[in-house]
């Protein structure tokens, strides 16, 4: 059994799996948080309109889903961050 990062409750594997569905390629293995510390917001990711996790410490949205970001990182060399640059100004 493995606890959470976050709080420190034991993590319930079933419940952070429910959680993590409409993730892909992310499993309860790769997490080290709860369910209870886990936000997940459907259809952000601006690549492959999957759904993105919400780190606690992160007040906004990501906009890459966390195998979209790795991709990136694989065919770019680097790490975008959580966020595509949006030039507003
Ligand atoms: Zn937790
Ligand atoms: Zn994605």
């Amino acid at each position: 059994m493995k606890s959470c990062h976050s709080c420190q409750t034991v993590i319930d594997e079933y419940i952070l799996q429910k959680q993590l569905e409409p993730l892909r390629d992310l499993t309860v293995d790769e997490f080290n948080v709860c369910a209870d510390c886990t936000t997940i917001v459907a259809d952000a990711c601006v690549e492959c309109s999957g759904a993105v996790y919400v780190p606690r410490s992160e007040s906004v949205t990501p906009d890459y889903c966390p195998a979209c970001r790795s991709d990136l990182i694989d065919r770019t060399g680097h790490d975008p961050g959580w966020n595509c640059d949006r030039t507003s100004t």
